[in-house]
Parts: C-alpha cells; structure tokens; sequence
C-alpha cells in the first residue's frame, strides 16, 4: 500500500473506485457509495464503465471533475472550483495555496490583492501569467475565511495537482509558500530551511519561495523573493543549455 492509500484510509476516504457491484452493471446510476471519493469523475451521462479516475484524464475532463468534485468539505461554501490557469505546454508552473474570495467568484487563481504583486514578480523576471506560465493552486476550493486548508483538504485534492503536473510536464515548479512547498514534497519543515534548494518533485526540478500574500504582510522578505526569483531564472537557464548540450 502506498503512503497516500495508507493516509486515504485512515481517512477513511478509501476506496477510490466505484463497488464492484455497480462496475459490473454498466445501467447502473452513478452515485458516490459511502466515503468514496469524487475523484472519479461521474458526469451524469456516463456510464459506469466509463468512470476514470483523475490519474488519467485530460484537460477537460479535469475541470469538469474538478467542477462537480465533493471529495471535502470546502466544496460546501465554494461558488466554482479554480482548477488552474494559463499555458497548457508552460515551462514554468507556479503552485500556490488555495483560491480566495475574488478567486472563487472569478474562477481564476490569483486574480486578488496576491495576484497582483503575483503578475509583478512574473514581470520582474520576464515571464508573463498565461505566456509559458501556468499558475495553479493546492486545493482548487476556497477555504472559508482565507484559512490554510486542512491536511485532509490538500490531500484530497492533490489527484489534481498530480495529474496537471504531469499533463504540463513544466520545466521548472516554483512553490509558492509553505503549503505547496509542503504538499509537493511531501514533508514538513520551515519556507527558510526550503528556500535556495533545487528540490525534486517527480523528477521536475522544483524551488520554493515566499507566498505573494505573506509579501504584502511583511514587505522586509521582498528581497529575499527577488532572490529567490532570481534563482530560479539561473536554474531554467541550467536546464535550457544542459538540454542543448545534450542534442
Ligand atoms: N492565494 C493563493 O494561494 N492562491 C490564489 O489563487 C489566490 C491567493
């Protein structure tokens, strides 16, 4: 079993398919059975041979699940679900947190106060959102109140995380905070002890840096963000003349 099959256990948010019972009946109706999650997507028109799993679906179909996903409480309070946004093929993928209120109403993450200075540091370093850049979220709901989702929240999500990493297939991952840092490394541990590193997710070489909403609280670690900005354009260019040697 592996890690997250033994947390989504625990969790009691296991098992991740339908019941055999209505696998093997393709005019079933598709309703969740007890504790499954809705990581399946289950549009109403289908039938349940044809229930994926996130691990294997394309764009579209990741919005539309995302769109109906009830697999935590935060689909509760939600107006849409922020699945992502930008350039599909990008080089660079930023992960931050979880949508806000502007977020949520918009559909679009980082549209807010965060974005903004967001889009500010995308310019410092040449990059533009939607231009070789795809910006997207740990949990795609808003947590109620701007609170940091929960362990259980991330986790549940993180099937969608996973597979738009692996869709896009970026470069270079920039975490931005504690939250993505810690979600996409699977580990705890400070933002500082994070930060300066090139660290590993799934073989994509991932860094980390200060969240843009923790900026606008403490303008004193701007400079460190620059830094950090700064890195990771040293890093991508590594990775542009190793990938040119190599050919
Ligand atoms: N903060 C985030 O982490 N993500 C957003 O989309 C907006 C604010």
């Amino acid at each position: 079993m592996t890690r997250r099959e033994r947390i989504l256990t625990e969790l009691g948010l296991t098992p991740l398919w339908l019941h055999r019972r209505r696998l093997d009946d393709p005019g079933a109706t598709l309703e969740s059975p007890p504790h499954a999650t809705s990581h399946a997507a289950l549009p109403q028109h289908r039938t349940a041979h044809e229930v994926r799993t996130v691990e294997v679906m394309d764009w579209a179909e990741m919005r539309e699940a995302a769109a109906t996903c009830t697999s935590c409480v935060l689909h509760e309070k939600r107006k849409q679900a922020v699945l992502g946004v930008g350039d599909e093929k990008a080089d660079w993928l930023f992960v931050g947190e979880g949508p806000g209120a502007e977020e949520d109403m918009r559909g679009e993450p980082f549209v807010g106060q965060a974005g903004k200075l967001l889009d500010n540091m995308l310019s410092a370093i040449g990059l533009k959102r939607g231009n070789n850049v795809y910006i997207a979220n740990v949990v795609k709901c808003r947590p109620p109140g701007n609170r940091n989702p929960a362990p259980e929240e991330t986790l549940a999500c993180q099937p969608f995380l996973d597979r738009q990493i692996a869709l896009l297939q970026p470069r270079l991952v920039v975490a931005l905070g504690k939250v993505a840092a810690n979600t996409l490394l699977a580990r705890g541990g400070t933002l500082g002890s994070m930060r300066k590193t090139v660290h590993d997710y799934r073989g994509i070489p991932l860094i980390v840096t200060y969240h843009p909403a923790y900026l606008l609280r403490t303008l004193t670690d701007k400079a460190k963000a620059w830094e950090d900005l700064c890195f990771a354009v040293e890093t991508m260019s590594g990775l542009s003349s190793a990938a040119r040697n190599v050919d």
